[in-house]
């Protein structure tokens, strides 16, 4: 079992690694979802996510009396004053009915399927069947997020859930999420605004990713900076329970301002032994972060600090960036950096520009119900809707070469079609430079 999980253990580090590399040298686009990994704040707040729940069942092993772990949960967080982020399932009953797996490995909950909150126990997870628990965590003021209504997997993810069953198609990873987003809306008067793939798995079929499901339903993609270990199974109960805290009193013994607006994953279920270390754990990391000043915000909340991870309130540039971005301009790219000192491209300008309007006219490209007459540019390229759009508004013509670093006159030549007026900008055109224009000619004010 030991060796099993160490083995995906280092399936899960090798994965992330490779993922870094290829982070490194693919080009980042500027996307109107971006990847919410932690933002940028010198303040010591930080946000805690906890997947998978609701779960009315007790904690296993169950040292509160038969309270539901989600309720521990949230009580436990309101005795230190602090905020979570509960990235709910609607319905797990999808995921039935299927063999138990092996305790310890990532089939636990069965071969082809995930098993949250137990097997034959649907009725006791999931926010269909526990609206009691969901009111609770609103009256609370905790934000809940869509982990999809039946936690099917978005795509097929070979290294660790090869076997796993997975999403036919584009619309039907959005007709979940929007089922579940009805569910909160409808019952409880709640609007989602973040999601989080389950088991982070993006590609779905069809060239399509959990990106354009996001952007289908305008939301951000919830992702976290600091794993909480909820997952992670040890020999003992009390080792689990340590690595939920000790990483993080670890983190802040060697530099205290470590965690500031980092996001914190943790799990509102079991690990992979069918235990939920997080019950008895919480405490102890809550209390760690209090004793060094922190305090445990939504993500919601922190994002309030900064939206993005590289640019913060103390850079000169936020308020135009952070406005820009509330007015629907695409500030940020993917993975929710603004780099400010990236040259910009002309299709960049245009994806600042267009990049949030032109996601539904992304979808429709790539699935063949629109045409895209763009020299060199295919429906299934990251601005091929912004760029439809401009196109269609006469703001740029057919031989357009998208990715010619702009010069001063075809960004004065694009202001004057869009604003009707050029703004103040000098050579080299920067992606902070233009913030700084973008933001005097809609007459933002700082
Ligand atoms: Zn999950």
């Amino acid at each position: 079992m030991s060796l099993l999980t160490s083995a995906i253990g280092l399936a899960k580090k090798a994965k992330h690694s490779l993922k870094d590399e290829i982070d490194r040298r693919a080009p980042v686009y500027l996307s109107p979802v971006r990847r919410i990994e932690r933002v940028k704040t010198n303040e010591r707040v930080c946000a805690m996510t906890f997947d998978d729940g609701p779960m009315n069942l007790p904690p296993s092993p169950d040292n509160h009396g038969g309270k539901p772990l989600t309720l521990v949960l949230i009580e436990t967080l309101e005795k230190y004053g602090a905020k979570g982020t509960f990235d709910v399932i609607g319905d797990t009953s999808n995921n039935y009915p299927d063999k138990a797996g092996k305790h310890g490995s990532a089939s636990w909950g069965g071969i082809s399927y995930d098993h949250y909150p137990d097997i034959h126990k649907d009725n006791m997870g999931g926010a269909r069947h526990c609206p009691g628990i969901i009111s609770r965590i609103l009256s609370g003021g905790h934000q809940i997020t869509n982990h999809t209504y039946s936690h099917v997997l978005y795509g097929k993810k070979a290294v660790v859930y090869g076997s796993r069953k997975y999403m036919d198609s584009i619309d039907d990873v959005i007709a979940d999420l929007a089922r579940l987003d009805d569910l909160l809306r409808d019952d409880f008067g709640y609007k989602m605004t973040m999601t989080r793939p389950p088991h982070y798995v993006d590609n779905i079929k069809g060239g399509f990713s959990s990106y354009d499901a996001c952007a289908a339903m305008d939301y951000q993609y919830m992702a976290a900076s600091f794993d909480g270990a909820g997952w992670l199974p040890c020999k003992t109960y009390e080792q689990e329970v340590e690595a939920v805290w000790k990483p993080i009193e670890s983190a802040l013994k060697a530099d205290p301002d470590a965690l500031c607006g980092q996001i914190i994953f943790q799990k509102d279920g079991y690990n992979m032994a069918r235990r939920t270390p997080i019950a008895d754990g919480l405490e102890k990391a809550l209390q760690v972060l209090a004793f060094y000043g922190y305090k445990v915000v939504t993500v919601e909340e922190l994002m309030g600090y900064s939206p993005f991870e590289d640019l913060g309130a103390d850079d000169g540039l936020f308020p135009a960036a952070s406005l820009l971005l509330q007015s629907g301009y695409t500030v940020a790219y993917k993975n929710n950096k603004v780099l400010t000192e990236n040259p910009l491209t002309l299709g960049e300008l245009l994806m600042m520009l267009y990049g949030r309007e032109g996601a539904a006219k992304r979808l429709s490209l790539m699935k063949g119900r629109d045409r895209l007459d763009l020299k060199g540019v295919k429906a299934n390229h990251p601005y091929s809707g912004a760029l439809a759009i401009a196109l269609e508004k006469g703001v740029i013509n057919t031989h357009a070469d998208i990715n010619r670093e702009i010069d001063l006159s075809a960004f004065n030549d694009i202001c004057r079609k869009v604003y009707g007026k050029t703004a103040t900008i000098s050579m080299p055109i920067t992606h902070g430079k233009t913030i700084a224009a973008l933001a005097e000619l809609s007459e933002i004010k700082k």
